[in-house]
């Protein structure tokens, strides 16, 4: 029988017990427990098989919420809040004292953020503790867009798929650090930087792994297809690289090539980024399950969300 259904008393019934439940975002399907629940936290970590030292962020219902977890939230920190919430922006704050360790790695910050799906906002706003929500896949693995990639990895796992339909964002939140009351983006996501400095001005970058001791999280290699998989921003040259293999493409608009077994456009309208990120992970799924000897990747143009699905690309084929 199916793990998937729309039935929120469920999952409010199943949270309060302490067990775990996958739930719908505008960005990516998690893998929630009650923050305040050692079992259900621990559940978290082995079920994904994600390693202790890489923390989780903390979903809240309303801004109200953030008082009883945050210790300090810095002036830029309140107008992002105001901007973006509910969004995929993830704030790393300091932590009051009753967030549990196991959550932050032991870390004295958190990550919250307030998610923007109506079915999640209801559950959250229903539930009197915030939920640890990590990406619901397994560690490394493709992040999951739609109930059906959850159920494809924990229908073993876990008992219930809240359902809220494909997830309209399709890539990760942006996380947004604090280094003396400065911002720092600790990775890239679908709140594009132009439209974070529009509110802030200039934001600096620390993504990557060797400059970010604070974000642990940020492995060079992350979200991957079991197929060897690569990026270009030459595909003509690609194709013909791997001339006899079963190639699969990924590109942003349509190639007409006869040599690849297995294309998908990522934008058909045509340079839509937003498109284009919404479809990514269920194309890397689709792609993964095609048999295929290699898949090549397009690079996107570096602006907007772009860079966040570069950003994703470069993990994936690490
Ligand atoms: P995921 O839950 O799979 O979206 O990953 C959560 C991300 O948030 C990881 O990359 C973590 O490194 C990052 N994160 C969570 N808590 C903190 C924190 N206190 N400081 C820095 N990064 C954090
Ligand atoms: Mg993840």
């Amino acid at each position: 029988m199916s793990i998937i259904s729309k039935d929120i008393n469920k999952a409010i019934t199943l949270l309060k017990a302490n067990k775990l439940v996958a739930i719908p975002t505008e960005t990516v399907y998690g893998l929630a427990g009650n923050i305040f629940s050692e079992d259900a936290i621990r559940a978290i970590f082995q079920t994904k098989g994600r390693p202790h030292f890489n923390p989780l962020i903390v979903h809240i219902g309303s801004t109200e919420d953030l008082e009883a977890i945050v210790s300090y939230v810095p002036e830029k920190a309140k107008r992002l809040a105001e901007a973006f919430w509910p969004g995929p922006l993830t704030l790393v704050l300091p932590k009051k004292d009753l967030i549990p360790d196991l959550i932050t790695s032991g870390k004295s910050t958190v990550a919250v953020r307030i998610p923007n799906h109506p079915l999640t906002l209801e559950l959250l706003n229903k539930l009197d503790f915030p939920l640890a929500a990590p990406s619901a896949n397994p560690f490394n693995r493709i992040s999951p867009t739609t109930a059906e990639h959850v159920e494809g990895y924990f229908k073993d796992d876990i008992e219930l798929v809240l359902d809220g339909g494909p997830c309209k964002k399709g890539i990760e939140s942006t996380i947004i650090g604090f280094e003396d009351d400065e911002p720092i983006i600790y990775r890239l996501g679908s709140t594009s930087i132009e439209s974070i400095e529009s509110v802030i001005g200039h934001i600096k970058i620390k993504n990557k792994n060797n400059e970010l001791p604070s974000a642990p999280g940020m492995l060079d290699r992350h979200y991957a297809p079991i197929t060897k998989t690569i990026l270009t921003a030459n595909i003509k040259n690609a194709i013909k690289n791997y001339s006899g293999l079963k190639i699969g493409l990924l590109v942003f608009n349509e190639y007409l090539d006869d040599d690849v077994s297995f294309k998908i456009v990522l934008s058909n309208t045509g340079n839509d980024l937003d498109e284009a990120a919404a479809k990514l992970y269920d194309a890397l799924h689709t792609l993964d399950k095609e048999d295929l000897d290699i898949i090549i990747a397009e690079r996107l143009p570096d602006y907007g969300i772009g860079k966040s699905i570069n950003d994703r690309l470069e993990r994936a084929t690490k």
